[in-house]
């Protein structure tokens, strides 16, 4: 990193970096402001060493609170993130592990722009100070554009230094599609409490396979035995997201089935309305209702995703840097 480089080419101490590292966690705009430096590090760090991996492209607000930040990486990728307001008082940030996404989900935004590459751990955690700067946050999901688990060694990085942030690893959600290797490494080697989701939207791999072709790659089966796993060794839940198309995945059969697929100690289903991108309507209330009474009625938690952002095309699915 080029701050360490030049604090260590400096001669400063070792623990310059950390001092630094604090202040950004707490949300200040620039060295400026680190008042235990010394002011002519100050100003040199200010002229030389740029404060955060991204610039700010353009950001814009909801009318239900939520922010979404447009970025561009130094080599000219463009990134998105968003930050959540909830009427409880909790702030969420939902940040990207890449730029575009390299799958081709028939239902997601992100999947349609041009795949950029892999962030940096310096390009994910930035996203979530840019937001820590506009006031405290609390939760984080990576559900922005990207796979995850593509990409996991930077997440893990940028994940493990979320708790500065004011985002413990309880409170921090790693979505995947299921891509296998990614989440066997996840299972077997993360043991901060690091919360998991598998974006599943149906229960049989003919249909999955057309939503989501990455299934053909690895079977259902497969990723939801990983999952299983999951639970066996670090006994916390699986959150399990469901987008709701409207006469693709939403009738009560398909409820039904998607009840006998999964144990109700293991997995907590997320029913998400789809938000609009081009290829499919959204369930209807009703639908929805229904279906979620299937899960209840076979005892498989279930809640309804409260929509964010839509109005700024900043909701589920929608980031695609447009
Ligand atoms: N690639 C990872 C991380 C992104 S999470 C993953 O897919 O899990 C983004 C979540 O939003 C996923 O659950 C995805 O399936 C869901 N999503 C995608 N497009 C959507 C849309 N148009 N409406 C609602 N949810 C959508």
């Amino acid at each position: 990193m080029l701050l360490k480089e030049r604090l260590a080419n400096r001669g400063e101490p070792g623990y310059r970096a950390g001092q630094v590292w604090d202040w950004a966690a707490r949300g200040v705009g620039g060295y400026a402001e680190m008042t235990n430096l010394p002011g002519n590090l100050r100003s040199e760090l200010e002229q030389d060493v740029p404060f955060s991996t991204l610039e700010l492209e353009r950001e814009a607000k909801a009318s239900d609170g939520t922010v979404k930040a447009l970025f561009r990486t130094r080599d000219g990728h463009l990134v998105e993130a968003v930050l959540m307001r909830y009427r409880d008082g909790r702030r969420s940030l939902c940040l990207s592990s890449q730029s575009g996404c390299p799958l081709t989900c028939t239902f997601c935004a992100t999947g349609q722009m041009r795949f950029g590459r892999n962030l940096t751990a310096s390009e994910i955690l930035d996203q979530a100070l840019h937001f820590r700067r506009i006031e405290p946050v609390d939760h984080a999901v990576f559900m922005g554009m990207g796979e995850p688990m593509l990409n996991l060694d930077s997440v893990l990085e940028a994940a493990r230094s979320l708790p500065d942030v004011g985002i413990t690893w309880r409170r921090t959600t790693i979505s995947t599609v299921g891509w296998l290797p990614g989440l066997t490494r996840f299972v077997d080697e993360v043991e901060e409490p690091v919360r998991l989701a598998l974006s599943l939207h149906a229960s049989t791999d003919e249909l999955r396979s057309e939503l989501m072709p990455v299934n053909e790659r690895y079977a259902l089966a497969d990723v939801l035995a990983e999952c299983e796993r999951y639970f066996k060794l670090r006994r916390r839940k699986v959150f399990v997201e469901y987008v709701m198309l409207r006469g693709v995945n939403d009738r009560v059969e398909q409820a039904r089935s998607l009840a006998n697929l999964l144990d109700p100690k293991v997995f907590k289903v997320n029913l998400i309305p789809y938000n609009p991108t081009g290829m499919y309507d959204r369930s209807s209330r009703r639908a929805i209702a229904a279906f979620k009474h299937v899960l209840d009625r076979a005892r498989l938690p279930a809640t309804v995703r409260l929509t964010r952002g839509r109005d700024i095309a900043a909701a589920c699915g929608q980031l695609a840097a447009g």
